[in-house]
């Protein structure tokens, strides 16, 4: 049995729910991550776009240009301006803000990516694999998500 993950924006107008585990957990330094959380990162939750709706309210949408030269659709709250998703418009996914999440304590992230834009005082303490743009291999941060779970789960 799935059970799904639930999240909103600030002011609770936009709900969201996904029903599959995500495909991998990370922390993005990418500019855009930082201006979208006001802070210095993201915490990106990448889910299979079709197990991935809004479940109230209307959300708003802005096209942008990643660092990596792809463009992505992000999603955000028209009252409060809470961006809760990207879309990138390649691929059969989403990425999720994790900070929106009702339970942002659920995911442990396995990585750090765009390290280059990273804030300099960031003391990167954890051990994590660090990439310094996004991998090559958009499978990468994949197999770090399950390699990181069989670990746990043993
Ligand atoms: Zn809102
Ligand atoms: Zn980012």
């Amino acid at each position: 049995m799935s059970k799904s993950y639930v999240g909103g924006c600030l002011c609770g107008a936009l709900r969201y729910e996904f029903i599959t585990e995500p495909t991998t957990v990370y922390i993005c330094h990418c500019t855009e991550c930082q201006k979208v959380s006001a802070s210095a990162f993201g915490v990106s939750v990448r889910v299979s776009a079709e197990s991935f709706n809004i479940t109230q309210g209307e959300d708003k949408s802005i096209e942008t240009v990643a660092d990596s030269g792809r463009t992505k659709t992000g999603f955000f709250c028209p009252e409060c301006g809470i961006r809760i998703v990207n879309k990138p418009n390649s691929g059969d996914l989403v990425v999720i803000k994790a900070g929106t999440l009702d339970n942002p304590n659920l995911f442990r992230p396995i990585a750090h990516i765009w390290t280059q834009s990273a804030q300099s005082w960031f003391p990167f303490a954890d051990g994590l694999p660090k990439f310094k743009k996004a991998p090559e291999d958009v499978k990468e941060l994949n197999k770090l998500w399950s390699n990181n779970i069989l670990k746990v789960n043993q």
